[in-house]
């Protein structure tokens, strides 16, 4: 039988049940398996080190003469056999070696008197100084060895040497047959190594190779790798958008009546970026296909407004429209604000929450299948089962990375028709977002609301509390509001009491704040203190709160000036941005002020994560940091990435490569829609393997 990628391993030789067994619990099944499986080192045989000049606790390759063989089992485990050597370096001296367990390979063969090669680690014996340990051995007379050679991670049962002989049968075997997901035209047009010639070069470094490039991914051979699989995830997102296309959106096209009176009645005018993101909405719900939109704006840029314009526009178009966000308390900001700022224009709105009463509910549910309402806020509450509009034309989602994909599929569910619009503080990269919400459009709202000051953000250490409490303090007696953020509600959890609600709140009345009137809020209060809490502070008869970070989400309060953050080296950098965020949302200047606990301090000094805060003053400098620091992974939710089939690509390494994939993807499916020609033949193998992996189209965006 010929070999093939899919052919499964037992069919190479040197394969028996037990191999198989083992390779397979590491996913490694078939002949692409493992190919695909690259070399996790490249150890570098190039250079040799004199024994004269070898250091302990490093790995060296040597060069010499291997004499004094002798085996012998070791004491207390007599089924292992311990053999010792000594290798005659050529320019002089000698060393020991030592093996704790013979290899496989020079069982019954030793080198004995031959010229080697070896590759291991120097240990250091105090009293008879140093040895090679568990080298890997090359004889010279049997050729050179790899001069950079690859090292896998591999199950105990199989050595890397077997490994490396099943590849090079493999690749042998398929040689240039291997097949890419780019059709070889655009390829060689684009200059990318072909996917058979990348994979020898990763398993059989050419001598002129860099080991620290290939260790680090970056080589010719891995850049073919993952262009040809973000070529695949192009095609698949090109299909998808094909399919977008063809669907049937709810189309809103009435004239803008209550929209027009909407942006004339504002208290405040809309910033030009506003005005931008509404135009490119509207045209959107204009058209016959449903829009697929993310609106992108720093904390305080004024997504709400947009939304709620959005909302209207529905509503006056006939249609009903679901916003959910991610906490209650946000979903209840929405669902004043539209009362406050639509709700004389006569158009009904609900809110449907989880502490929402059955009764109320049950009427809520009613009103929405009879279509009786047009307009919905609401949590996780309005994805329940029981949960029917009659005609829903627009589905918002606020802090959309809060939510996971199947969440915006259910909310997408309730209309099929529906336009979604995604609202998101978290900028996303373009390279990101051309892959991971690869279908949708972006409207940022890159400019600030006039009258705003930037947040000046500083970095306490806990002696300095006090300080902190002034700063606070001046503020109140301005006539201005503040939040104290603390890690813990009652502190018996780690048994900090300085860090919790409780103890701060009693804290700063006690002294610092004494005089002033000092609220808490926390996720274990029942839902009407929350509010009741949130209200007062709103509205001016909490002077403080002291909260956990419950307040992080969305929350508008513009009289508060100052933020505390306490144990700030606990938080995330996106989430310390949206807790900065609560402030600077007035005409007030506004302060940031993290402190870090002492013991924390050494090490939060050395994290670089705190001083990004106090130089980065927009979402975007903060999210840039983040990603260099962590990975897309935090930005997007570890269940988006983890969703996404991609193993070679990296996002923040390949930001061209992706577009450049895209580009070409695109001009394929215009050539060839539906995969077809022979040219096709690997794109076509690509994206079905794609979709073995578990990846659904219907996941993305
Ligand atoms: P975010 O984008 O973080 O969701 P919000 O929509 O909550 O921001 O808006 C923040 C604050 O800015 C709110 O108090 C809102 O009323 C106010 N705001 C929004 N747009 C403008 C504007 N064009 N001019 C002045 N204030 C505005
Ligand atoms: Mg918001």
């Amino acid at each position: 039988m010929p070999l093939e990628m899919q052919t499964p391993l037992s069919a190479l030789s040197g394969v028996g049940p037990k191999r198989a067994a083992a390779l397979a619990d590491r996913g490694i099944a078939t002949v692409a398996d493992l190919m695909f499986n690259l070399p996790l080192h490249y150890q570098d045989w190039r250079s040799r080190t004199p024994l004269t000049e070898l250091k302990p606790s490093t790995f060296a390759v040597v060069e010499g003469r291997l004499v004094g063989f002798k085996e012998r089992p070791m004491r207390g485990m007599r089924w292992r056999r311990m053999a010792t050597a000594w290798l005659e370096g050529a320019g002089g001296g000698r060393i020991r070696v030592v093996w704790f367990n013979l290899p496989a390979y020079m069982k019954g063969r030793m080198p004995e008197g031959e010229r080697v090669v070896m590759h291991g680690r120097v240990g250091d014996a105090p009293d008879r100084g140093l040895k090679i340990i568990h080298p890997e051995v090359y004889p010279l007379d049997s050729g050179a060895p790899p001069a950079v050679r690859p090292v896998y991670g591999l199950p105990a049962e199989i050595g890397q040497r077997v490994y490396a002989g099943l590849v090079a049968q493999a690749l042998a075997a398929l040689g240039g047959r291997i097949e890419g997901a780019m059709p070889a035209a655009l390829r060689a047009q684009a200059g990318v190594m072909a996917l058979g010639e990348a994979l020898r070069m990763l398993h059989q470094p050419p001598a002129d190779a860099d080991p620290a490039k290939f260790e680090a991914g970056d080589s010719a051979a891995h850049f073919a790798l993952a262009f040809d699989e973000m070529f695949a995830f192009q095609l698949a997102m090109g299909i998808d958008r094909m399919r977008a296309a063809r669907r049937i959106g709810a189309r809103m096209d009435a004239p803008a009546k209550l929209t027009a009176r909407l942006l004339e009645t504002l208290p405040f005018a809309p910033t030009r970026a506003q005005l931008r993101a509404i135009d490119e909405i509207g045209a959107d719900l204009a058209r016959t296909h449903p829009m697929n939109r993310l609106l992108m704006g720093d904390v305080g840029s004024g997504k709400t407004l947009v939304a709620l314009w959005a909302a209207l526009r529905a509503a006056e178009s006939g249609w009903q429209v679901a916003m959910m966000a991610p906490t209650e308390l946000l979903a209840e900001q929405h669902y004043r604000s539209f009362m406050a700022l639509c709700g004389a224009l006569g158009v009904p709105a609900a809110l449907l929450l989880g502490k929402t009463p059955p009764s109320e509910r049950a009427r809520t549910l009613r009103l929405l299948a009879s279509g009786a309402i047009p307009v919905v806020f609401g949590t996780h509450a309005l994805i329940q089962e029981g949960v029917a509009l009659r005609s829903l034309g627009l589905a918002v989602i606020d802090e959309q990375h809060r939510f996971g994909v199947f969440d915006r599929a259910r909310l997408k569910a309730l209309g099929p028709s529906a336009h979604v619009l995604l609202m998101t503080a978290t900028p996303i990269p373009r390279s990101l977002a051309l892959t991971l919400l690869a279908n949708l459009d972006i409207s940022a709202l890159d400019e600030m609301p006039p009258g705003r000051t930037p947040v000046v953000t500083e970095i306490f250490t806990e002696d300095r509390i006090g300080e902190v409490d002034l700063i606070v303090r001046a503020e109140l007696e301005a006539g201005r509001r503040a939040y104290y953020i603390v890690p813990l509600i009652e502190g018996e959890e780690e048994g900090d009491e300085r860090l919790s609600v409780a103890a701060t709140a009693k804290r700063l009345g006690a002294g610092p704040l004494g005089g002033f009137k000092i609220g808490t809020l926390h996720g274990r209060m029942r839902p009407a203190d929350k509010e009741r809490a949130m209200r007062e502070f709103r509205d001016g008869a909490l002077d403080v709160l002291v909260s956990t970070t419950v307040v992080e989400v969305g929350i508008d309060v513009p009289e508060a000036s100052v933020i505390v953050v306490i144990a700030a080296e606990r938080y995330g950098l996106a989430q310390l941005h949206q807790l900065r965020g609560r402030v600077g949302r007035g005409a007030a200047a506004s302060r940031c002020c993290l402190v870090v606990s002492r013991e924390n301090d050494a090490r939060a000094r050395l994290d670089k994560r705190l001083e990004v805060m106090v130089r980065a003053t927009s979402g975007a400098e903060v999210a840039r940091a983040d990603l260099e620091l962590r990975g897309p992974g935090d930005l997007l939710g570890a269940r988006q990435s983890g969703a996404l089939p991609l193993r070679f690509a990296d996002f923040i390494r390949d930001g061209r490569l992706i577009e450049q994939a895209r580009a070409m993807a695109e001009s394929w499916l215009k050539r060839d829609p539906s995969l077809e020609l022979p040219d096709s033949a690997g794109a076509r193998a690509a994206l079905l393997r794609m979709l073995d992996f578990g990846f659904s189209l219907g996941d993305i965006g």
